[in-house]
């Protein structure tokens, strides 16, 4: 350790008589001011809380001069009086309640802080905003708000630059500062308690800087439900030191650690709260702080690939920033602060990334954490932690006691060096804020594109209205053609499959031919009227752009491990049009601003007491069937006309419903209904609603979560059961018809096995010392997992007509567990797929999976998984992969070889023609296998394989593909009848983050036709 004990014993000393003093021991530091942090002599100090800062805090050089005091105050009250003790003491986590309270009372006691809700979470808990400034700032916020406005739009100001600039000059900027989305990070509520009291009270110049200049907003608690549930934990362990205690199993209501990852989407109530929250108020940063990095890693810089889609001007922002911070820091003497490392700054999923996408600074703090535990630990770091790099210069230490304090001492001194920088360039800052806003404005006509159409005959109105739906969430101004309009699309896009193309194509080719795209680059495209037109002159055009536009990582790409997702198009993931235009002309169409909520058209046409509904795999569709529970839904198994409209395979019709009722509940769900005297002839399957359970472990908790939003979304009801319930219930078929299993991390064994059983049980549960757990799902004992009882109730509830969904590793649960005869799962090696979209093949477009689904539906694969699948039990195809290939002999290489000395063979020595298998394929039924079929699987229990990947050079949809020939091509959907029953499997997750609605289809489809599922099937032969 560099710091000598001399030193360390100086400051000690010149800690407790004067507290002003650096903590770094020199004695020729300057004299505090606005640039020079250091209390104000002329400011009493709270020598109480003072004492406990530096008895809690485990090393001096953890200390800050921002931090080593706190001023007194007569009138305004510390974090004290509601903890009980200082900010950051030892085994004390506050609830949001306490939180909240001493917000709310520094509301009352200080002019300079106002506290705002600023909406309820899922399970109905407030958040709210803390803004801090001075007096003068806050009493005059709307006028300053006005200003901001005025800079977040040129439009306003006719672009007129000088005004801008003496807005600039004379406005105040908001910085916007959230806490503990993360609830096992839990320390960042009780730095900022003591932060906002700081920035209220504090009189040295340093602080008073920031008071003056900007204004503090302050969320304490984004995820508030998970809060307190971590906070219910917490207090289990400290009163049963002697026990383990459940890892957070839930931390909001749907998701855990992927709240971080909502920022596209906008489906989770925190990331809604906090767009409009940062959006309305103009702010200019959104820093959000996290806690799992030594000791404080600002990552706002990040890596490579920067975002594709944000302004050029940010990215210098966000170097400006960080390296103060790390330069700042470093002079304060505190180690382990450093910028860069190893995150890229490519995907707009990360609630920070609010900003950035909507033409201000995103940052993010790792602090050190003690993992959701308030105790005071040692803590040792591994060498990666603590070698010195070129930016790691004053790496964090081997080894160190670390305590809550010492966290919220680095929390804040880095938010208050932010602040303070940010207060002293803020003019530098609104300028360039007013800069992105104008540029955002100006890509319309300079980098392009111009917009984005949707077309109004798009087949999936349902689809493109929850997409726009998702721009209105972004505060994305959204316009319609008041009249048809004709502009230049891209040539190459004709043709060419999925929306790239201008239109789902069909070129199914495996020759292996490039197309060519020399050919003419342009030609029109008419649109008619009510096509949604998204300009991209308007300042938030690029999280617009940034969602509807395509992704592309390099295989080869720096970069070798991507942090998140690679592709995200959410055309292409809601499966619904959304086409580039860079024909500005597009600029000049007549159209009128969209406002309220967009729903498809919908409503009855025609008349009589039969109702007829295109199938065009739209997710309402299936609401509806719930919503009409009474009524009697037939699919139709082939596609029929009636009334001069072509109906789809897997059409509703529906009788036993009022027209009335019918109506309006079309036109709720934005459904087109036809009404008819006579039903069409065409065979037709009941469609039920189906009983549901979506079905989880112990273990986590997350990724299923995404299905319970998008179901509890859609208002499809389920049953929320667990693998430990479904061990006890010998008779799940009583209660339900499906059963899906979405994905939730573990192997095989691991869901079977749950955790080990050793040591005492580990309840999550509603109890006195744990109010908050929620009833959502609770259990004594969270370690049993499902059991071999559990696997024979899951096999016995297929065989007698239920069906199994599994995904990704629960697919692979199913197929290790013998559920899926003659299938294999095969996950690539290496970064071959990282959270990207794939194209997919129609296999079977007779199965009712994929009534109304389009070909080359592009699906969301996380590591790139697929299935193989064949005739034998055990799984493997029976075929081979790829051509047939001679060995060396006589001739060219379609001849024949020919054995000398010996007569040429007859014809009847020969084998038949070799069969080509294609990947997806089972493979032919040999007679050889016919001999003795012992392992051969009899045709109506064999896999039926529904959907494959597409071929190699049209896989890839969005992201990062590298190679892709073992995913090629391969099965990604198969129906596997099990006796009376079905198990369905998917390789990609068709419920994902609220950007895959293209896929939900493919689930509720199962669920609809669950007892119909062979509908449509031509068995093999033999
Ligand atoms: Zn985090």
């Amino acid at each position: 350790m560099k710091l000598s004990a001399a030193i360390a014993l100086l400051s000690l000393v010149a800690l407790i008589s004067l507290p002003a003093q650096s903590t770094n021991g020199s004695s020729t530091m300057a004299a505090p001011s606005a640039d020079r942090p250091g209390r104000d002599p002329k400011q009493p100090i709270d020598e109480e809380y003072t004492k406990k800062i530096l008895e809690y805090t485990t090393e001096k050089f953890f200390l800050s001069p921002l931090v080593d005091y706190l001023p007194a105050s007569r009138t305004v009250p510390t974090p004290k009086v509601v903890l009980g003790d200082i900010a950051g003491a030892p085994n004390k986590l506050p609830y949001s309640k306490e939180v909240y309270e001493y917000m709310r009372r520094l509301d009352a006691a200080s002019p300079r802080v106002r506290v705002y809700t600023i909406g309820q979470t899922e399970e109905g808990r407030d958040m709210i905003a803390v803004a801090v400034a001075s007096e003068a700032l806050m009493n005059r916020l709307d006028e300053n708000k006005a200003n901001l406005a005025k800079l977040a739009d040129p439009r306003t100001l006719n672009f007129n630059d000088a005004e801008a600039a003496r807005l600039a000059a004379t406005t105040a900027p908001v910085y916007y500062i959230t806490g503990t989305i993360h609830s096992p990070e839990a320390g960042a509520p009780t730095a900022l308690m003591e932060l906002a009291y700081r920035i209220a009270v504090d009189e040295s110049p340093y602080v008073k800087h920031i008071r003056d200049n900007l204004i503090t907003l302050i969320t304490p608690i984004v995820e508030v439900d998970g809060r307190d549930r971590q906070v219910d934990i917490f207090n289990w362990h400290m009163k049963y030191p002697d026990r383990t205690w459940p890892v957070l199993i839930y931390w909001g209501k749907y998701v855990a650690h992927d709240n971080n990852r909502d920022a596209m989407g906008v489906t989770l109530k925190l990331t809604e709260n906090v767009l409009n929250t940062y959006v309305d108020w103009k702010a200019q940063v959104l820093h959000d702080l996290h806690e799992s990095v030594p000791y404080l890693y600002d990552n706002t810089i990040g890596d490579g690939p920067y975002n594709a889609w944000v302004d050029p001007l940010l990215t210098n922002e966000w170097h400006m920033i960080g390296w103060n911070n790390v330069q700042e820091m470093t002079r304060l003497g505190m180690p382990g602060v450093f910028a860069f490392g190893a995150f890229d700054t490519w995907s707009p999923g990360y609630l920070m990334f609010i900003a950035a996408t909507h033409n201000g600074i995103s940052r993010l703090y790792e602090t050190f954490g003690n993992g959701g535990s308030a105790e005071t630990l040692e803590r040792t770091l591994s060498e990666s932690q603590t070698s010195r790099t070129w930016y790691r210069q004053n790496p964090p230490l081997p080894r160190v006691k670390w305590s809550l304090r010492n966290n919220n001492n680095y929390e804040q001194t880095g938010v208050l060096v932010s602040l303070n920088y940010f207060a002293t360039n803020k003019r530098l800052f609104l300028q360039n804020f007013y800069e992105k806003s104008k540029r955002s404005i100006l890509k319309a006509k300079t980098e392009g594109p111009a917009a984005y159409v949707l077309p109004a005959n798009d087949p999936r109105p349902g689809a493109q209205a929850e997409l726009l739906k998702v721009m209105q969430k972004q505060r994305v101004e959204i316009s319609r053609a008041s009249a048809p309009f004709t502009v230049t699309v891209p040539r190459r896009a004709v043709g060419q499959t999925g929306n790239r193309a201008g239109g789902p194509g069909q070129n199914d080719s495996t020759s292996g031919a490039r197309r060519d795209t020399t050919a003419t680059r342009s030609t029109t495209r008419e649109f008619p009227a009510g096509s949604y037109i998204i300009r991209m002159d308007q300042p938030y055009s690029r999280i617009a752009d940034a969602l509807l536009d395509y992704q592309y990582w390099a295989p080869n790409d720096p970069q070798t491990n991507p942090y998140d997702d690679t592709g995200w198009t959410f055309p292409e993931g809601f499966a619904t049009q959304a086409l580039r235009i860079t024909d500005t002309t597009v600029l000049k169409v007549p159209v009128q601003t969209v406002t309220g909520t967009i729903v498809a058209p919908g409503g009855i046409t025609g008349s009589g007491d039969i109702f007829l509904i295109n199938a065009n795999a739209d997710n309402a569709l299936t609401t509806l069937r719930y919503k009409l529970r009474q009524a009697d839904f037939q699919a139709a198994e082939e596609p029929f006309e009636s009334g001069g409209q072509r109906y789809a395979r897997g059409s509703f019709i529906i009788r036993g419903v009022a027209n009335n009722i019918m109506d309006a509940a079309a036109k709720e769900l934005g459904l087109k209904v036809a009404a008819t005297g006579s039903a069409p002839s065409v065979k037709t399957h009941p469609v039920r609603a189906a009983r549901i359970a979506i079905m989880h472990t112990w273990a986590s908790t997350q990724t299923e979560g995404w299905w319970r939003l998008a179901f509890d979304n859609l208002q499809i009801p389920f049953e929320y059961i667990s693998t430990q319930e479904a061990s006890r219930d010998a008779n799940l078929r009583a209660k339900y018809d499906v059963i899906l299993f979405p994905p939730g991390g573990g192997n095989a064994q691991s869901i079977v096995q749950g955790m080990a059983m050793w040591r005492n049980p580990m309840p999550w549960k509603n109890s006195p010392d744990t109010p908050n757990i929620s009833t959502l799902a609770q259990t004594d004992d969270i370690r049993p997992g499902l059991g071999w009882t559990g696997v024979a109730n899951l096999e016995t509830f297929v065989k007698q007509g239920g069906v199994l969904v599994g995904v990704e590793n629960t697919a692979n649960f199913a197929i290790t567990f013998g559920f899926a005869q003659g299938v294999t799962m095969t996950t690539p090696t290496g970064n071959a797929v990282v959270g990207s979209l794939l194209r997919t093949r129609l296999v079977d477009d007779a199965s009712p999976i994929v009534y109304g689904v389009k070909d080359s539906l592009a699906v969301y694969s996380s590591s790139g998984e697929s299935f193989s699948a064949g005739t034998s039990r055990g799984g493997g195809r029976g075929g081979g992969g790829g051509p047939a290939q001679r060995a060396t002999g006589r001739g060219t290489p379609d001849d024949a070889d020919a054995v000398q000395g010996r007569p040429a063979l007859e014809d009847r020595f020969m084998l038949p023609p070799r069969q080509t298998v294609q990947p997806w394929q089972l493979g032919p039924v040999t007679d050889d296998m016919l001999r003795n079929p012992t392992n051969l699987i009899p045709p109506e229990q064999r896999p039926r394989i529904v959907m494959r990947f597409s071929e190699q050079r049209d896989l890839l949809v969005s992201g990062l593909l590298n190679g892709g020939g073992n995913i090629a091509q391969r099965p990604v959907v198969v129906d596997v009848p099990l006796e009376r029953g079905h198990v369905v499997l998917f390789a990609n997750n068709p419920v994902w983050r609220g950007y895959t609605h293209g896929t939900y289809a493919l689930v509720f489809n199962t669920i609809m036709h669950f007892d119909n599922l062979n509908a449509g099937r031509k068995l093999d032969e033999k």
